[in-house]
Parts: C-alpha cells; sequence; structure tokens
C-alpha cells in the first residue's frame, strides 16, 4: 500500500493519502481546501485514480477540500451519517468498510470531540486515523461544537485502546511537529486520558484547558456542513487564460502543444544563455530573451498585458523563473512543460 502523510502548515491539518499501489485507486483522508493543488498535484503525478475523500468529522479549524476534488477528480465524499452534514454521497456509521482496492477501512465512532467523530482504522489493525479523537500526548477539544468530554474519554478507551499496542497513530493534527505514535505509547504517555486517567480525571482535565476561540470557526464549520463548497458557488478550477496546473514542486506548468496553439496569445519568455538560442535546440520564433540569472533586475522588462510562458532547456531553469515571476507580482504566469527538449521531441 502507498502512504503519504501531508502537512497543511496553516492549520497543522494532516491529511493522508492511502492508494493500492496495483490498480492506482486512492483515497486521502481529510484533505484540506487550501491544498487542493498540492494534493490533486501529488494524484497526477503518482498516477492515481481518487476513489473517496473521508472525513474524520466537521471541522472547526480548516474547510475540507473534499467538494474542489469531487469537481476535480470525481472523487466520492464520504462522511459520518452523524456529522448532520449535507452534500456528500456516501455517509458511514459505525461497522461500515470504505474500500479502494487494496485499501480497508474499517469505520469505528470516536464522538466527543464533535458528535460525528470517527476513527478509520486498517482492517489489518496496522494503523488508525484518529482524526481530532486522540491527539499525539492529547485530545481533541471538546468546548466547542457538540464537544463531551466523558465521551471522548469512553471513545478514546473502548475503541481505541484496545487496538494492539504496536498500531501506529496518524492524528488530525500536530502543533509541535509530531507525525505518529502507537497505541500503547498513548496508553502509557497521554496526560490527558493514558494510565490511570479516570473518566473524571479527564474531564476535569478536559474543562481546564482555557483554550482561545477557534481563529476559522465562524467559516469552517458552515462551509464543512456542505463539504467545503465555496459560498459563491465556482471556483476556478483552473486559471481563466489556459490549461496551467500546478505541480507537487509548486511549479504552474502547462502544456507545449497548447502554448504552440495559443502562440499569439501569450508572451513566451526564454530564460536560456544567449548561446543556446542559437545551438542544436535553436529558439521559438518571436521570443522574449532574458536569461535566467538576469531575470530578477529586469523583470520589468516581461509584458503585463499577457499570460508568460516561460521555456529552457529541460524545463528546469524555467521553473525557477516562474518563481522569480510570481514573487514579481506576475500571476498569469507557466512553465513550458519539458523545455525545448519536449518542443522539438512534439515536433512543434
Ligand atoms: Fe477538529
Amino acid at each position: 500500500m502507498l502512504f503519504r502523510q501531508l502537512f497543511d502548515l496553516q492549520s497543522s491539518t494532516y491529511t493522508y493519502l492511502l492508494a493500492d499501489e496495483t490498480i492506482r485507486d486512492a483515497v486521502l483522508i481529510d484533505p484540506v481546501f487550501e491544498q487542493f493543488e498540492r494534493d490533486r498535484a501529488l494524484l497526477r503525478e503518482l498516477g492515481l485514480n481518487l476513489r473517496y475523500t473521508l472525513e474524520t468529522h466537521v471541522h472547526a479549524d480548516h474547510v475540507t477540500g473534499a467538494w474542489l476534488l469531487r469537481e476535480a477528480v470525481g472523487s466520492r465524499i464520504v462522511l459520518s451519517r452523524r456529522s448532520g452534514a449535507a452534500g456528500a454521497d456516501r455517509y458511514i456509521d459505525p461497522g461500515d468498510l470504505v474500500t479502494a482496492g487494496a485499501v480497508e477501512l474499517e469505520v469505528r465512532g470516536t464522538p466527543g470531540h464533535t458528535d460525528g467523530c470517527v476513527t478509520y482504522l486498517a482492517v489489518d489493525h496496522r494503523m488508525a486515523f484518529t482524526g481530532d479523537a486522540l491527539l499525539i500526548r492529547s485530545a481533541g477539544r471538546t468546548d466547542f461544537q457538540q464537544g463531551d468530554p466523558g465521551l471522548l474519554y469512553r471513545s478514546i478507551r473502548e475503541q481505541i485502546f484496545p487496538l494492539p499496542d504496536e498500531c501506529l497513530l496518524y492524528p488530525g493534527h500536530d502543533y509541535n511537529g509530531r507525525t505518529v505514535t502507537t497505541v500503547g505509547e498513548e496508553k502509557r504517555w497521554n496526560p490527558r486520558v493514558g494510565g490511570e486517567a479516570s473518566e473524571d480525571d479527564f474531564v476535569g482535565y478536559m474543562r481546564n484547558l482555557g483554550l482561545p476561540h477557534p481563529k476559522q470557526l465562524d467559516v469552517a464549520v458552515p462551509a464543512n456542513l456542505k463539504c467545503g463548497e465555496p459560498e459563491r458557488g465556482a471556483v476556478p478550477l483552473r486559471p481563466a487564460w489556459g490549461p496551467a496546473v500546478r505541480t507537487f514542486a509548486g511549479t504552474p506548468e502547462i502544456d507545449p502543444t497548447w502554448v504552440a496553439d495559443h502562440r499569439d496569445a501569450v508572451t513566451l519568455l526564454d530564460v536560456r544563455e544567449a548561446a543556446e538560442l542559437t545551438g542544436e535546440l535553436g529558439h521559438v520564433d518571436g521570443i522574449l530573451h532574458i536569461p535566467l540569472g538576469e531575470l530578477r533586475e529586469r523583470v520589468a522588462e516581461v509584458p503585463a498585458d499577457k499570460p508568460v510562458i516561460t521555456v529552457c532547456r529541460s524545463g528546469r531553469r524555467s521553473a525557477q523563473a516562474t518563481v522569480i515571476l510570481e514573487k514579481a507580482g506576475v500571476n498569469d504566469v507557466a512553465n513550458a512543460a519539458g523545455g525545448m527538449l519536449r518542443w522539438r521531441a512534439l515536433g512543434l
């Protein structure tokens, strides 16, 4: 099974990608709206078909990327029936199985942080995704939404702690750089719910956290109750000017065939050294030529009236050129994928 742990720095949210390496079917657990481009790029670059997005619960600290991913790649939105959210494709209950090829996850009800919280447990009991029920040496807050510390204590003690000690636990968040824990570790070392902690001990601890109101709560919860569908309908899944996509490395990239077909609609910026323009690869007619090393100083020479397509020999230096241009405020920019090598290979 293919496994990736992804992180959203803004909300400290973990998103998990699980996939069957043979048939290439994948699921994403707790995708983040703002990370949609990243997640779509990773799926594309790894050659995966996203079957499902799975939510562990209705989040209060970030908006889910579930709706955007469904729009873009046709994944189905999976949510707990008790979440109260509308617009999912499949509502799950404790005991249900979610499968995508060899990825087989059992749904366990772990309410208490919210009513609809679930943990996704690999059927071999080697890993579980606990959302905000059990965090590493911590537990999800119980002071908003339908928080109930007594219920959360019982969820953790009855649904998670009986799992094998070596079962890996992947939480919905971590604010201290920790990435994974195990059942055995948390049973022993979790300061809230581990060791000899009674339900009353846990409730007392949770009632006295004194945490600030979550910044995103008033935005995130209503949006997540609609699976992350944006308020005013359509969000551009691609730039209006052309079919550029962002790679997992963060570069806006575009197919060179599109560039050749829309030659007059764009500025083609070649960032190779002067000598390369007359080398064996040659150059495209009508380019703007600024070597990469001079681009920072000469960025004002790039006209602002058309999208800018950067090109070099292999598409590496021109990827860096898009970084320089975006930093300078040029928004409609993309790297011609594969550079002049591919341009030539395609006979453009
Ligand atoms: Fe949460």
